[in-house]
Parts: structure tokens; sequence; C-alpha cells
């Protein structure tokens, strides 16, 4: 079964619980457009072709949303299934934008920075001419391979195609916050990870699911891959929530420090050598396949699509995985772990922080101003005010910590990060209602899915594509 019909399955299965007819979720299925482009670059190598391609999933909003993957092994089907998850993970986070995603065949360590630049900037062109890139309608995000750096190439060669566009800033997101971008969108996939797991564990009765009473500190914890979602999501986890990172999974095989990993070495480590190999703060191991099959409270895996599979799903022994990466639980592990009792905290939910952040940017962007410019100073001044009140009838002053909190406006940061929890929050709150509502509902997964195709078939019957059934 490929990825995307994999994740079809997981469609079909969430039509059948929501009582949704099959014409729903054929229209609700069906990619609605894929650019494929190839163009030349001059190399080292010589004139190479690249090839790329752009998957639209959805269009019942505007725009089409989602990252641009550079990688060695990209496909159309990947895309397709990666478009369809961000259609469902917009839905699901209460982003008001369609599903979509970008792939380039490349591997990216091959090629100079200004190998790279020249060929994004290809790239880019090939997608705007065609419509394909346009901050009302087509809008990429950072994803494996790509980071601001190509964000602002891209940003600048749309910028050079169409100069009139006064909202030319928002046909990317994940720019560089000198350059149109916002705080916190770098590590927003991985908060957004740390906000999921706190909400999960905030809940007695989902906590009972995974017996992990204990809470989250000192909870043991595997991560896998080390990119800017695993790396994020491990360093909060650690450095805010005590859990003990006993192993992460790269490449080049594992490192294992029961004791807990000072991330911010390793990754350190892994940047400057290009492995974990020879980090002095955790035993080596090249057996990284192996690795996911640790004895551990909670498993994340933070790298590829289809990691745990029908082969080794037996054999995972955590009791929590979180899936911080798209896809990483392929249909048949999906429903192995199920009859384990393995409980599942989907992509869907767990890893939307990133889009979320994205559609802050992108209405930053459009509105031209940061967030809070406005309030700022207002609501310091209301703070300041309060406290003065506060303390003239306490006849004395309250604590500096305290002071500090109530005469403060919020950052734009600190706006992004509620708004991202809240965001987070309130998409589990609808999981949850969908599990109550629906008793035969049992997992996550499927109530995720309930929550975002439920919303999509909204949109289809509203706009007359298909029928409701009465
Ligand atoms: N690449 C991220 C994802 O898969 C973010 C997409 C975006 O911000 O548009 O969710």
């Amino acid at each position: 079964m490929s990825f995307r019909e994999g994740v079809e399955r997981f469609v079909d299965r969430a039509t059948l619980a929501a009582g949704l007819n099959s014409d729903t979720a054929r229209v609700i299925k069906a990619t609605s457009a894929v650019l494929q482009v190839r163009f030349p670059v001059c190399t080292h190598a010589g004139v190479e072709v690249f090839t790329g391609w752009w998957s639209v999933h959805s269009t019942h909003r505007l725009p089409a949303k989602g990252g641009l993957r550079f990688a060695p092994r990209v496909n159309q089907d990947e895309v397709e299934a990666l478009s369809a998850l961000m259609s469902y993970k917009c839905a699901l986070a209460d982003v008001p934008f369609g599903g979509a995603k970008g792939g380039l065949l490349i591997d990216p360590s091959h090629y100079s920075t200004r190998e790279m630049r020249e060929i994004t900037r290809h790239f880019a062109a090939e997608l705007a001419r065609r419509g394909f890139l346009e901050p009302a309608t087509n809008v990429p995000a950072p994803d494996m391979g790509t980071s601001a750096r190509e964000m602002v190439w891209i940003a600048d060669t749309y910028k050079s195609l169409y100069p009139e566009d006064m909202n030319q800033d928002a046909c990317v997101t994940g720019k560089p916050e000198n350059r149109g971008g916002i705080p916190g969108r770098t590590e927003a996939t991985g908060k957004g990870v740390q906000f999921a797991l706190q909400e999960s564990f905030r809940h007695p009765d989902e906590v009972a699911r995974t017996g992990l009473e204990d809470g989250l500190c000192g909870a043991t914890v595997v991560v896998q891959g080390l990119g800017n979602v695993g790396y994020h999501t491990a360093k909060f986890l650690s450095e805010e929530d005590g859990v003990r990172v006993i192993a992460v999974i790269e490449r080049d095989g594992v490192l294992v420090n029961e004791a807990g990993l000072n991330i911010h070495d390793v990754r350190q480590h892994l940047v400057e050598t290009g492995g974990l190999q020879g980090f002095a703060g955790g035993s080596f191991s090249p057996e990284r396949d192996e690795a996911l099959e640790m004895d551990c409270d909670i498993l994340i895996p933070a790298a590829l699509e289809s990691q745990i599979h029908a082969d080794n799903a037996m054999r995972i022994r955590a009791r929590l995985i979180v899936e911080a990466a798209n896809g990483p639980v392929t249909c048949e592990a999906d429903e192995i772990l199920r009859q384990r009792g393995v409980v599942i905290l989907p992509d869907l939910w767990v890893n939307a922080g990133g889009v979320t952040v994205s559609y802050f940017e992108w209405t930053r962007n459009l509105s031209h101003m940061r967030f809070g410019r406005l309030q700022r100073r207002y609501d310091e001044l209301r703070g300041a005010n309060y406290l003065a009140a506060l303390e003239s009838m306490a006849a004395g002053e309250l604590p500096e910590k305290l002071r500090s909190q109530v005469a403060r406006g919020a950052s734009e940061l600190d706006l992004v990060r509620s708004g991202l929890d809240d965001t987070m929050r309130s998409a589990f709150a609808d999981i949850r209602e969908v599990m109550k509502r629906l008793p035969k509902v049992e997992d996550y997964r499927t109530a995720a899915y309930v929550v975002a195709i439920t919303k999509l078939a909204r949109s289809y019957y509203d706009l007359g594509l298909v029928e409701a059934d009465q």
C-alpha cells in the first residue's frame, strides 16, 4: 500500500465512523491538482535537469498551504499524500487553508549554497509563472530539507516577478524575522508537539489509556530524528517538562543515555560532525532500526514517513507514540498498534503547530503590521495602574515576579505562543468530543480524521458539490 493509499484508508475509516456517504469520501480524498515541472540548471556537474512537484489537495479554503520538501527520494505519491494530510491538519487546527505540498528531487548536501540558491530560484519561478506560488492561492513553507534560507530565496524570486503585488511577503511562510517572518515560527512544530503532549496529560481519563499516571516529568522518551522538529520537541520537553530523552536516533545510528541526553549538545555535535558517532555524553550504536523498539514510555518519530510499519509494529515497546513527523506510522502498523493497546497521538493534531504559526505569519504579512503593536504599551500602562491600585489598597509592594508579570504588555512571541497553545488545546477538545459522541471511535487518529473530514464535507455540501445525507 502506498503512502497516499494509507492516508486514504484512514479517511475511509473515519468516513464510516462519522456516517458520511461514499460520494463525500471520494470528493474529499481526490487531489485537486498536481503540477510537475522539469527545469535545467547549470551546476558543478554540468547541466542538470531537476524534477519538482506541487500538489494541491483541496481548495475549499485558500490559499492552499503546505511545506516544500527537498529530498533525494521524494515522488508524486508522497507529495499527494502529504498534501492530503495538510488539508486534514488545517481543518482540525481550524486554520482556514486548503492543503498542499511540494517536493524537489535533490540531495541538497551535493550542492554549494550558491547552487542551491540558483536551483531554488528556478523552481520558485516555475511555480510562480504557472500560478502555483502566490499569496492568495499557493503558499509554501519549510519542510524536510528546507528552512528560512530557501523561503527568502523563494520570496525574493516572487517579488522580482510581481513587484506590484503589495502582499508579496505573504507568498511564502517560515521566513526569517527580518524578512517578514514571525517570532516563534522556526520552533513552532516542536512547540506544538510539546503543547499537545502537555494537553493530553492534563486529562486523567486520557492518561489512563497509557498508564503513564506519573506524568510527563521523569517519563522516558526516544526521539527519532534531530532535525528542526525533533530537536525542538526534545529540547522543550527535556528542558521545560523534565522528560528524560534516553535515546536519539539519526541517520548514522543511535545515541543512548539512560540518565537523559543533553539535547542542545547532541544537536551541536550533529551539526558539527554530520552524525551522532563520537558524542561523549552517550553510548553510540549503528543499530538505528532496533532503537525504535527500545523500552521507553514515549516514542517520538520526528523524521520520515512509514518508519513504524507492519514488520516492526509488534516489537514497539513504548506505551505512547507521538507523531511529530508526517505519516510515521503506516496504516498496517496503526492497526497492529491499536490492537496491542499502544496509544498514538496522530500527526494531524500533534504536528499542526508549524502550519498554525504559518497562518499567523501570513495574516501578519497581509496586515502589514506586527501583532500587538497597537496594544502592547496600552496593556502595560493598564497593568501598572492595576498594580498601583492594588498596592495602595494593600499598603505594600507585591512580590517582584508578580509585579513584572502584571505590568507587562505581551510581546509578539507571547501572542504567537498563546495562539498556538490555544489551537492545540481546542483541537484536542474537538477530538475528545468526537470520542464521547461516537463511542465506537476509540483511537485519537480516527477521531481527528472525523473532526477534519466533517469540516471538509460541510464546505463541500455548502458549495453543492456533494449531497449530504438527510
Ligand atoms: N511543513 C509543515 C507541515 O508539514 C508546515 C507547513 C506550513 O507551515 O505551511 O505541517
